[in-house]
């Protein structure tokens, strides 16, 4: 039976994005507290005048700190064996290249959407700012996962690339395991001392049968 956590989880999910599109009272943001509340997330929340901020800048922010909180979920899908299960079909390829970016299974775009979700109801961003972090989170996915012998310099620190990515992807005989969980930014990897980047690129990819 589905334990009660859950459905209360997922119901109140569901219910927040309906509210969304069939709204009774549009006006009514999502969080609503009153007016003398000390709390940081009011802080937070003054924010929202984000979506008049410059696309670049709003840009750079929603794509910040998405990035961040999907290396987060990245960790607990190779940590959580639950969520491994999902996310093992994008590790199970042997060879790789740019279009390896898209196969993952369908459950990995709902919980990586939910984490989108997060600072633009937190923040406020305009469409054009979420189509431009997804324009260059996909491009810097693409270039991670070509089959490309590059190197690029000190960039390494800052955005993921091949030659960090495909020890991410290196099969478990041949290299350490989890490793590498950046998604557009490397930077997280570095600062939370979780790369690996031997001279080579490694020899064999995929997982254990
Ligand atoms: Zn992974
Ligand atoms: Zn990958």
């Amino acid at each position: 039976m589905l334990p009660y956590s859950i459905f209360l989880v997922a119901s109140g999910l569901l219910l927040s994005v309906a509210e969304r599109f069939w709204p009774r009272e549009a006006r009514q943001g999502f969080f609503r507290l009153p007016p003398d509340a000390i709390l940081p997330l009011r802080h937070l929340l003054e924010l929202n005048g984000l979506a008049s901020q410059p696309l670049w800048l709003q840009t750079l922010v929603l794509l910040v700190s998405k990035d961040f909180l999907q290396w987060l979920v990245h960790n607990l899908m190779h940590r959580v064996p639950a969520l491994w299960q999902f996310h093992k079909t994008h590790h199970s390829s042997t060879d790789m290249d740019w279009l390896s970016n898209w196969r993952f299974h369908w459950f990995e775009i709902v919980v990586y959407q939910m984490v989108l979700y997060v600072p633009a109801t937190l923040l406020g961003f305009s469409a054009e700012a979420a189509f431009g972090c997804a324009i260059i989170s996909t491009a810097v996915g693409h270039f991670a996962h070509a089959n490309l012998r590059v190197r690029i310099g000190f960039l390494k620190y800052i955005v993921n690339s091949p030659e960090m990515h495909t020890w991410h992807h290196v099969h478990p005989d041949e290299g350490p395991p989890d490793r590498n969980f950046a998604i557009t930014f490397a930077v997280w990897d570095w600062l939370f001392r979780t790369s690996y980047l031997p001279a080579e690129f490694p020899r064999r990819l995929g997982i254990r049968s």
